[in-house]
């Protein structure tokens, strides 16, 4: 393991100037490292003047062959591991390490880290909520929102670091440990990264635990067959406990929603039904938010209060408001159609459902017999409309076009009639009308405030 010391004076070239790359880098220069700093696009003028009066380098629009004169890189999640000066530290020798990874070096506290394809926010804005329920010390950072380099002065002995990990931060990772770690699912996602292997990604996300040992806890997704096979197998070559979690059957060493009931161990938590966030995956998402509770030591009474009371979070099958007997539900985040398929199967009410956006190569198959059942009006709108009308209109009893959101949610008010849940989760990018998807989401927040 590498130390304060050894970072000082030490000369380190941190690839890629965006969140978490600024993070480390203002964070190395604090612990007295010799820092460059390298960008392949262009970096805004107030970091430029920030890295003038600390003495960082500053390379823009590229990387040169300077960035490998380093002790070790530092590489941001958005620089891929193909990048040339990653390929060529690698062949020489020069370390590569993730902004988690340095920042893990000096995190006090326990840290709670989570990583899965889908419900890494959700369930670690949960955990961070069930620690605050309980009054603990409480740091939620990683991909969720701010980086953990941003927090390390505030962290203590007795705080509680829960971390959003990404596979991307994982590539790079040598001695990073979490006390508890979560694995949720792994399906394929992000492929382009991994040179088109599914194996390649899912063995980037089990890197989560490959440091624990005895006194660790790994939570893992018992029914899904990848992760439970393999958290299984090294669970019997290690150490560490493994605390698993079903929605399909019930398990005396973990977690598990059967019958309607949430069960720990053999303790009964509270019905399903009454869980404060909706649908199928957010079951799963809070059996594993309990055992990582359990874990650190929350009281059953806890982990009820905060899995009955938590809201979820902004632009997730999110709650807008209720006109005239009408639910409005925010699920802008819904950027695939993995995310319509859960979203469809969150409510038992009949659906007006907004699809459309930048279209991502979407194969609309598998929600068709969803939308007959469930969807009573389909709008579709943006870049992606006619396809999705092409695709999924048939479905439908009532299907309509339109061109903006704006649009399409004054229609969805029209349609739907007391009872009915309006529901955006466009299975789209937001990019054909919209910056980011939260954009998007705060959009329809605010035409529907305004009905
Ligand atoms: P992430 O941070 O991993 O992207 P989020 O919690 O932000 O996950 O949820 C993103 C989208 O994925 C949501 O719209 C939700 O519908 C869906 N989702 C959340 N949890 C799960 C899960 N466990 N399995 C499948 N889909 C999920």
């Amino acid at each position: 393991m590498m130390h304060e010391r050894t970072i000082k004076g030490k000369r380190v070239t941190v690839l890629g100037a965006a969140r978490s790359g600024w993070a480390v880098t203002k964070f190395l220069v604090r612990a007295g490292a010799r820092v460059m700093l390298s960008d392949s696009g262009p970096i805004d003028h107030a970091t430029m003047v920030w890295c003038e009066e600390h003495g960082v380098i500053v390379e823009t629009n590229g990387h040169t062959k300077a960035t490998l004169s380093a002790d070790f890189l530092v590489v941001s999640p958005g620089v891929p591991s193909t990048a040339s000066p990653v390929r060529r530290a690698l062949t020489l020798g020069i370390p590569v390490y993730s902004e988690l990874e340095i920042a893990s070096w000096y995190a006090k506290g326990q840290v709670v880290a989570i990583t899965g394809t889908n419900g890494k926010t959700t369930t670690t804005s949960l955990i961070g909520h069930m620690m605050k329920t309980a009054n603990r010390q409480v740091i939620v950072a990683g991909n969720v929102g701010t980086p953990l380099s941003d927090h390390l002065k505030e962290l203590r002995r007795d705080t509680v670091v829960v971390l959003e990990v990404s596979s991307f931060q994982l590539d790079h990772i040598d001695t990073f440990c979490p006390s508890v770690s979560v694995v949720l699912n792994i399906t394929p996602d992000h492929l382009d990264r991994y040179g088109g292997s599914f194996e390649r990604y899912a063995e980037s996300k089990l890197r989560i635990y490959e440091n624990q040992s005895a006194g660790d806890v790994v939570v893992y997704n018992y029914d899904d067959t990848l992760v439970r096979e393999r958290v299984e197998h090294f669970v019997t070559t290690s150490e560490v406990r493994g605390l698993p979690f079903s929605r399909q059957v019930h398990l005396s060493n973990g977690a598990s929603a059967v019958e309607g009931m949430i069960r720990l161990q053999e303790r009964t938590l509270l019905r399903t039904e009454e869980l404060g966030i909706p649908g199928p995956h957010n079951v799963g998402n809070s059996l594993a938010a309990a055992l990582a509770g359990q874990a650190v030591g929350l009281s059953d009474e806890v982990l009820r209060e905060s899995l009955r009371g938590f809201a979820g979070v902004d632009h997730r099958l999110e709650i807008v408001r209720r006109v005239e007997g009408v639910t409005y539900v925010n699920d802008s985040k819904a950027t695939n159609v993995n995310s319509l398929w859960y979203a469809l199967h969150s409510f038992k009410a009949p659906i007006v459902l907004l699809v459309g956006g930048r279209d991502k190569g979407n194969d609309y198959e598998i929600l068709k017999p969803l939308i007959t059942s469930k969807v009573q009006a389909l709008i579709a709108f943006g870049e992606s409309a006619p396809k999705v009308m092409k695709e999924l209109g048939p479905c439908s009893k009532h299907a309509m076009t339109v061109e903006t959101l704006d649009e399409a949610a004054q229609a969805a008010r029209d349609c739907a009639k007391a009872g009915d849940v309006v529901l955006l989760s466009p299975a789209c990018a937001s990019f054909d009308l919209f910056s980011n998807y939260e954009e998007r989401g705060m959009r329809f927040k605010s035409i529907v405030e305004s009905f």
